[in-house]
């Protein structure tokens, strides 16, 4: 994303970066809960895979918590009314994207009374069968919170399938800025920990292994005393480092295992969930509310009052910022919005863009914080090289996109890329390695899609000759047959005829 000069530079010695965090002061504010917005923006593509599809029509009451849109396909994820209301419109709003395209919406206007629906939890979810379990983590909407968005049945479902045996819990949350996790898990350790055994229960793992950064001793001080008693919840600290939180990173220093390129956690046992994940989870299964909001952290120099705000999903992220206190000066210094944390989140147009279920952080920076230097050229000083948490060659790799040699960036290793942005927060020629990984990763994605569409074509196109020359060649066969009837049918008819003459020329001889 290029906010390159936000940090110190310390290289790791090994893989990653160690960014100033500027976590605090926001981390030791306690929880604001924001009152519920007059009304609330709904996109139906809030995690990853198909987008729901609405089930309600303009004009219909709706309470908090019931189903307004429903999850299409194998992957995707249903969408909850956040409060009481009526639904004002379904229509398209500015998607929480750098490219401030619009997505198709609800909008739901709030009714004030905020009443929930009838709510059916389980006092007892270890008694429930685990695929029940995953049933109910699917309909409450559960997607992973941690940013990716994930609809978190389909990957509890899997793990079961695939016979995990360890669950790694992402507390980890390396990205500058963002504190929502640390802030849950010194707030809710004891839901959080009731949520991971639930996991274990619903996927059939055996451990469950929780790595926070050792920057977070508040956080870990909780959940330590609220996994005490539970031997298959172990919290482990691990070294603050950026990209900890990523999915491969984290197992390798929990388990010792590495997850073997192009292969995913399941190959090896491991299944990855997020805290906050798990405790929506458990929220969903215990009193059986739907994903409807979620901690967000507010924070950059242009930020007023720093913290972590309590948002109903669908809140326009100017209005959490006037809750959270407004920006500096009226917002004059302002030189960047984001959503989500500084290295992979994204640059948004505006602030009238809604709070989704993946969203960790609402970002105003000044022009400090976001300048940025023109390029210089690469002088092979191998920074990018050593900070590169997947052992990719960043320079290698860059130089052949340059030259749209995709098929040499590919095997140095380009589809192992997870555009942490390490490689280019180091480079010291403000190279920015990561735009063109995310720039090749689009042209391919793109290739694949027009050569699976091709293949498409040319199948339906074979299938189609096949057909036809199967058409022909029963309609040939059924010719002949008919041809080979009729022929039978003339012979046996002038055989009889013939008998019949010579009986008849018969009777006349004595
Ligand atoms: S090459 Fe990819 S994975 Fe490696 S540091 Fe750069 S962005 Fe991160
Ligand atoms: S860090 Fe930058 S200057 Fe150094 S080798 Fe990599 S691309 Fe070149």
């Amino acid at each position: 994303m290029g906010f390159m000069n936000l940090f110190k530079h310390f290289l790791g010695d090994d893989w990653g970066v160690h960014p100033d965090d500027h976590k605090r002061p926001a981390a030791d504010q306690a929880v604001r809960v924001m009152p519920v917005p007059a009304k609330l923006y709904l996109p139906l593509q809030q995690h990853l895979g198909g987008p729901a599809r609405p089930v309600v029509l303009v004009g219909q009451k709706v309470k908090k918590g019931e189903l307004i849109a429903e999850a299409q396909g194998m992957v995707s994820a249903p969408i909850h009314a956040p409060t009481s209301g009526t639904i004002a419109a379904v229509t398209e709003i500015t998607a929480p994207h750098p490219s401030g395209l619009t997505l198709p919406a609800i909008i739901l206007e709030a009714d004030g009374a905020d009443e929930w629906i009838d709510l059916h939890g389980c006092a007892d979810p270890f008694a429930l069968d685990p695929a029940e379990v995953g049933k109910r983590v699917a309909a409450a909407g559960v997607v992973g919170l941690g940013g990716a968005a994930f609809p978190s049945a389909v990957k509890l479902i899997g793990a079961s399938k695939a016979k995990v045996t360890t669950l790694v819990m992402n507390g980890g949350e390396c990205e500058p800025y963002l504190s929502c996790d640390d802030r849950l898990m010194r707030d809710a350790a004891a839901g959080i920990v009731d949520g991971i055994r639930i996991m274990l229960h619903a996927t059939g793992a055996k451990v469950a292994l929780v790595g926070i950064e050792d920057n977070k001793p508040e956080a870990i001080a909780a959940m330590q005393a609220a996994a005490a008693g539970f031997d298959t919840v172990q919290i482990r600290p691990v070294p603050a480092r950026y990209p900890m939180g990523s999915e491969k990173q984290l197992i390798q220093v929990l388990t010792g295992i590495e997850v073997p390129a192009d292969g995913r956690p399941a190959d090896i046992g491991v299944i990855v969930h997020n805290v906050g994940t798990a405790l929506a989870l458990r929220t969903a299964v215990r009193e059986g509310k739907p994903l409807i909001s979620r901690l967000v952290t507010v924070n950059g120099n242009c930020a007023s009052q720093p913290g972590n705000i309590e948002v109903r999903v669908g809140t326009l992220a100017e209005e959490v910022i006037a809750f959270a206190g407004g920006l500096k000066g009226d917002g004059l210094g302002l030189a960047r919005r984001v959503m989500g944390g500084p290295m992979m989140g994204m640059q948004i147009p505006h602030w009238r863009v809604p709070v989704v279920k993946g969203t960790s952080g609402i970002l105003a920076f000044d022009a400090a914080e976001v300048a940025e230097q023109e390029p210089n050229p690469c002088i092979r000083c191998s920074s990018c090289v050593k900070a590169c948490p997947m052992g990719l060659l960043p320079l290698e790799m860059s130089s052949r996109i340059r030259n749209e040699a995709y098929g040499e960036a590919i095997d140095l290793g380009l589809k192992d890329c997870i555009a942490c942005g390490c490689c280019a927060y180091v480079c010291p020629s403000k190279i920015p390695l990561v735009q063109y990984f995310v720039h090749a990763k689009g042209e391919l994605a793109a290739q694949d899609r027009a050569k699976l569409r091709g293949d498409a074509t040319k199948k339906l196109a074979l299938q189609r000759q096949e057909r036809l020359e199967r058409e022909a060649r029963e309609k040939a066969e059924a010719n002949a047959k008919r041809k080979a009837e009729r022929e039978a049918a003339a012979a046996a008819k002038a055989a009889a005829e013939a008998a019949a003459s010579a009986a008849s020329a018969g009777q006349g001889v004595v």
